[in-house]
């Protein structure tokens, strides 16, 4: 970082880089912090108010800025990618569980300049727009980390204006923002509603008392292989959760495929073969699924989303030896 040669021009660029949402805070605010930072000292030489030259020389823009929405077309059918924000977590053993594997695993995160200890996990619903139904695929995590309904605002879609909403399965960082859609018809396999809301031993998570089973009388249950809705299908793809469905897209001759969790980590569960999530429900079904997804993706060239791949999470998978990799759009296609 190069600082300004005025040291409190600089104090506000660290704090703006330490706390991004606090760029738009007064000085009393700023000193709070700088206190909470152990800074107090730096805080005593804030002037009691910015002059307007310095107020404009603060960055106004987070550290990691992005456009939040990609939006294309697949024939006459618009889709639009939607990031519900990130969050950084280990990578290890969540997006790589074998534990015969590990060490492979942080080789290969190595090679692709990624920490195993800390790295942004992406959350990717995606909207598509049939010209007769307006639908969104997954909600994201809702709550106050939920970027999902800025990004739909941000891209031009009123979020009241979505008729349906189809969950691929019934973890919390896809039903989580289900309330922010009161007006959508709800679709979900069958089988994964019953897993989430009638578990075999237990009670069922407040989440899901409070989506899934409150709004109850809103879901249409389709079974595997059933169209959500006219162009666009569900996709058996069991084992990350019991009824997991990844969903097709078509338009004419054309079609993608958004494979929900059943896609895995972008580079581990494409270029390691048998590697499985450290939270796939029944391990050797979620390999035996991806391993038989990513075969026909790349047999067929489709267009494949990951809700976890890096936004714009959309690209194609190519063989690469006895197994896979992604290969990323290019920006503007
Ligand atoms: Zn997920």
């Amino acid at each position: 970082m190069v600082c300004h040669p005025n040291a409190i021009a600089c104090l506000h660029t660290v704090i703006a880089l330490l706390l991004p949402q606090t760029t738009a805070m007064d000085n009393p605010s700023r000193r709070t912090v700088l206190k909470q930072l152990g800074l107090a000292g730096l805080a005593a030489t804030l002037p009691a108010a910015a002059p307007a030259a310095l107020a404009q020389s603060t960055p106004a823009a987070p550290v990691v800025a992005s456009n939040g929405f990609y939006r294309s077309k697949l024939g006459d059918t618009e889709y639009v990618v939607l990031s519900d924000g990130t969050a950084s977590s280990p990578v290890l053993p969540n997006w790589g569980g074998n534990p015969d594997k590990l060490a492979d695993f942080e080789r290969l995160l190595a090679a692709n300049f990624i920490d195993p200890k800390s790295a942004p996990n992406n959350f990717n619903p995606m909207y598509v727009d049939t010209g007769k139904n307006k639908v969104l695929i997954d909600t994201g995590r809702g709550g106050a980390n939920g970027r999902l309904v800025a990004n739909l605002t941000a891209a031009g879609i009123d979020p009241a204006s979505i008729d349906t909403v189809f969950l691929t399965h019934g973890h919390g960082d896809h039903i989580g923002g289900l309330l922010a859609f009161p007006k959508a018809q709800l679709v979900m396999g069958a089988l994964e509603y019953q897993f989430w809301t009638q578990p075999a031993s237990g009670q069922p998570s407040d989440l899901v008392k409070n989506t899934l089973i409150a709004q109850k009388e809103r879901f249409k249950l389709i079974q595997a292989g059933d169209d959500i809705v006219a162009g666009l299908s569900s996709v058996a793809t069991y084992g990350h959760t019991v009824g997991h469905l990844a969903v097709m897209v078509s338009s004419g001759d054309k079609s993608m495929m958004h494979l929900g969790d059943a896609a895995g980590h972008f580079i581990l569960s494409l270029q390691i073969r048998d590697a499985y999530l450290g939270f796939d429900a029944d391990k050797p079904m979620a390999v035996a699924t991806r391993q038989k997804l990513f075969a026909r993706v790349a047999a067929d060239k489709t267009l494949v989303v990951g809700y976890h791949f890096p936004f714009p999470a959309a690209g194609r998978i190519r063989r690469k030896g006895s197994a896979y990799e992604y290969v990323p759009n290019i920006w503007g296609s």
